[in-house]
């Protein structure tokens, strides 16, 4: 016989990261979820079966990250995808045409193309504003909107999105309010308990956390949008397969142990190189130099390992990210791994100018994702690459 898991012990974060959602399987009593790699079930007579009939419906692999996903952002119910833009576009496909969204500026670069290029076309309209200027928010606000859309902190300027405030003016507007929670993860800030309707991943980034598959989720609280989330899931058929979702399960395990080192590791970067003669400006949110240094300390538990650099001069930029020999220079975060990356010319480079410039985002910023390595060694990395123009 095997025992389920007592849910009601599994208070706290890390505890949960390990256990919440999985079970012993009961044929042999695996321990780790198993990866159901099949697209059928048996059925023992018509109408009778054991829940589940065909993968892209329902999948016990799948279930068990999401159940896991779901109980790290304090909600009820987890939706797993093939991508996090597969997310986005399920999340978009809860409007209809006519419908009215105000998304920060700075999301995502392909969540912005998905937008733009997809939805506006299929007749949903947007109005980007500064996530971090509640009166852009609110003044964007039309009797037609039905979606605010929030990411923070965003990439790659790390700017901050009010999560509570923003929440109320989505509310007071009858418009579901959905957080991009990849940068900060649960560990670091929970945007369900700050009012968001609906929270989403990139789970390719920190929740694998090992740069080893793509991967999205959506998690709500709401019993009405999970239920058409279901449906979309179902009927859109943007799944994942077990093998990633099984990857994703054991990545979020030690979810809590990697945040630990990414934010210990990041605040000790960012210090260093705001002391750095070659650099002129560091974005990070746990500095007391940011500007929303004071909402970040109040919104998250932690400032994470992704930080941003302006050195001032396009040349050193190049020199910096072709110089190191820790950081690999690659897009994508969120790694065991530590990444470097040049927004402007890579993550970034389908940015119309103008929006560049408003942002701040320029060809001499280099972004960093600080992974789990010694951090003395990263440090000795990016000297060297900074070294001599
Ligand atoms: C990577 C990323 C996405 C898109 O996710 P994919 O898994 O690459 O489709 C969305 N939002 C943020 C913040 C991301 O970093």
């Amino acid at each position: 016989m095997t025992r389920a898991f007592d849910h009601d012990l599994l208070r706290r974060f890390a505890t949960r990261a390990v256990h919440a959602g999985q079970a012993p399987d009961p044929l042999a009593g695996a321990v780790m979820t198993p990866i159901y790699q099949t697209s059928t079930y048996i059925q023992d007579g018509l109408g009778r079966n054991k829940g589940y009939e065909y993968a892209r419906t329902r999948n016990p692999t799948r279930e068990a990250l999401e159940r896991n996903v779901a109980a790290l952002e304090g909600g009820r119910h987890g939706f797993a995808f093939g991508s996090g833009l597969a997310a986005v576009d399920t999340v978009l496909k809860l409007l209809s045409a006519g419908d009215h969204v105000v998304c920060g500026e700075n999301v995502y670069g392909g969540t912005h193309r998905q937008m733009t290029h997809i939805w506006a076309r299929l007749g949903l309209t947007f109005t980007f504003v500064d996530g971090g200027e509640l009166a852009e928010v609110k003044a964007a606000i039309t009797p037609a909107t039905k979606m605010v859309y929030a990411e923070t902190p965003t990439n790659p300027m790390m700017r901050l999105c009010d999560l509570a405030a923003t929440g109320e003016i989505a509310r007071k507007a009858k418009a579901l309010f959905v957080v991009d929670n990849t940068f900060a993860t649960p560990c670091f800030q929970r945007p369900l308990e700050l009012g968001a309707d609906i929270v989403l991943h990139s789970t390719t980034k920190y929740l694998n956390g090992h740069s080893d598959m793509v991967g999205g989720m959506l998690v709500t609280s709401r019993d009405d949008l999970a239920e058409r989330i279901g449906f979309l899931q179902n009927s859109s058929g943007a799944v994942p397969g077990p093998f990633d979702c099984w990857l994703a399960l054991r990545g979020t395990k030690t979810l809590a142990l990697r945040m630990r080192q990414h934010d210990v590791s990041g605040r000790r970067i960012a210090e260093w190189l705001a002391k750095h003669p070659r650099v002129e400006r560091v974005y990070y949110p746990g500095l007391p130099s940011h500007p929303q240094h004071e909402l970040a300390r109040r919104q998250m538990a932690g400032f994470g390992g992704m930080l941003s650099v302006e050195l001032g001069d396009v040349g050193r930029a190049r020199r910096l990210v072709e110089r190191t020999k820790i950081f690999v220079l690659a897009e994508s975060l969120g790694g065991v791994e530590s990444l470097v990356g040049h927004p402007a010319s890579m993550t970034h480079a389908s940015v119309p100018a103008e929006l560049k410039r408003k942002m701040g985002l320029t060809d001499s910023l280099v972004r960093l994702s600080v992974g789990i390595e010694d951090v003395e060694d990263l440090i000795a990395d990016l000297d060297q690459a900074l070294g001599d123009d």
